[in-house]
């Protein structure tokens, strides 16, 4: 064993990479182990790339809380750097009764939650978005846009810019628990070795619940595992992006967030996701869920979409506690110390708003690693 570092983190996408920025400082040898060729291949840049108000999750809930925090780091951030984001809005929309119950508790919630939101009358809702058709909706000022992989660009150019260290085609394959820290083991192009660390972050993404068990937790007592959700987007083509100017959601009747409207940094339309639980990582997409979009109240509020405007277009598979049918489950951010693991750091389940949390998750880790070291 030839290196020891103080901090090792595992997996480069935005959370792995915000952390790596926050971190590391003078004096501190900080790891940062990717298994790809290059950082945020996965959830981070397979998303929606919406910078979330904080509407939907229970108030005291680290996703509520991070996200309130984030939504305001992120624009500053963005704002200071030159990261591209568009402070756009985003206006929920009910398109019958049912619907519009579950949109006035949406609005207590986030109102509790002290997002600023605003219940919209049918003629605000024509003046804002005049080709947007609906029984009741309200509007979130606050939610926005931002290239997720110039935010993630920016962390790790932080990160390396303090001293961290990345290595790419680096997969962790093993946990030790020694004196003083872990024995990690990994696998790169050149082989297996191992290297001892005190502080081990668990950023893995889709596969945090099998690191976790690397370090022997037991997945199935702790309630870390993880359940796949994978979200396929269809592009919207024939200029329709021009027939609307914010973020549209449908009133959310399931888990997550619900099909909606997204736009990239430039501004092409897309709808999605349409998300379905699955066992294996494939981002193919046919356009077999086609109908079944057609069908959703998304389309219905957008009645200038036409069948032959959808393409197949991308896809992302999402990192859930939250199992079929299941409730709602907050991010695992955690000092494993009472599990016998002191300087194991544990976040399992970042699934959304992840991207949104990143900052104030890597603010919430750091004073974890300042405890500890
Ligand atoms: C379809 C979809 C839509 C979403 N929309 C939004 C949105 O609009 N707004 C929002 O805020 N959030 C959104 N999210 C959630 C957000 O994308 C995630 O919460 C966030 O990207 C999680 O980042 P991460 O770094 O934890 O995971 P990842 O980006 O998956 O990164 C984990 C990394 O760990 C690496 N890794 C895994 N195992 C190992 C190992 N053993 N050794 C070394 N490396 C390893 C992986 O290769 C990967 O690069 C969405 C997610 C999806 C899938």
């Amino acid at each position: 064993m030839s290196y020891r570092a103080d901090i090792t983190i595992v997996g480069a996408g935005v959370i792995g990479l915000a952390i790596a920025s926050q971190v590391t400082r003078e004096g501190r040898e900080v790891y940062l182990l990717e298994k790809n060729e290059s950082f945020g291949q996965e959830q981070s840049t397979r998303n929606s790339q919406v910078i979330h108000a904080g509407i939907y999750y229970e108030r005291d809930s680290l996703k509520a809380k991070t996200c309130r925090e984030s939504n305001r780091l992120l624009y500053q951030i963005c704002e200071q750097n030159g990261i591209a984001y568009r402070k756009c809005g985003k206006i929920i929309v009910a398109t019958n009764e049912v619907e519009a119950r579950a949109l006035e508790k949406l609005y207590v919630r986030g109102k509790d939650s002290g997002v600023p939101l605003k219940m919209l009358s049918r003629r605000e809702m024509g003046q804002l978005e005049p080709n947007l058709r609906g029984t009741a909706a309200f509007l979130s000022p606050t939610t926005g846009i931002v290239d997720s992989y110039a935010l993630m660009c920016y962390f790790l150019g932080k990160a390396r810019g303090n001293g961290a260290q990345v290595a790419y085609k680096t997969e962790v394959i093993g946990i030790e628990g020694v004196t003083g820290g872990y024995k990690v083991r990994v696998k790169d192009p050149g082989g297996d070795f191992s290297f001892m660390t005190r502080v081990l972050i668990n950023c893995a993404g889709l596969y945090s619940d099998r690191v976790a068990e690397m370090a022997g937790i037991d997945i199935n007592k702790a309630n870390y595992k993880q359940h796949w959700y994978k979200g396929e987007y269809y592009s919207v083509s024939g200029g329709k992006n021009k027939l609307i100017n914010r973020l549209i959601y449908a009133v959310p009747m399931g888990i997550g967030v619900g099909v909606h409207v997204c736009f990239d940094i430039d501004w092409r339309l897309r709808l999605g996701p349409l998300s379905y639980y699955v066992d294996e990582i494939s981002y193919k997409i046919d356009d077999s869920r086609k109908q079944a979009l057609l069908a959703s109240s998304i389309v219905k509020v957008l009645p200038f979409i036409e069948p032959s405007d959808l393409d197949p277009e991308t896809s992302g598979i999402m990192a859930m506690l939250q199992g079929e049918g299941e409730g709602f489950r907050d991010f695992v951010i955690k000092h494993e110390y009472d599990r016998g693991l002191p300087g194991f750091i544990s976040l399992v389940g970042i699934d959304s708003p992840g991207l949104t949390s990143s900052p104030a998750i890597a603010r919430y880790v750091s004073h974890l690693v300042n405890e500890i070291l």
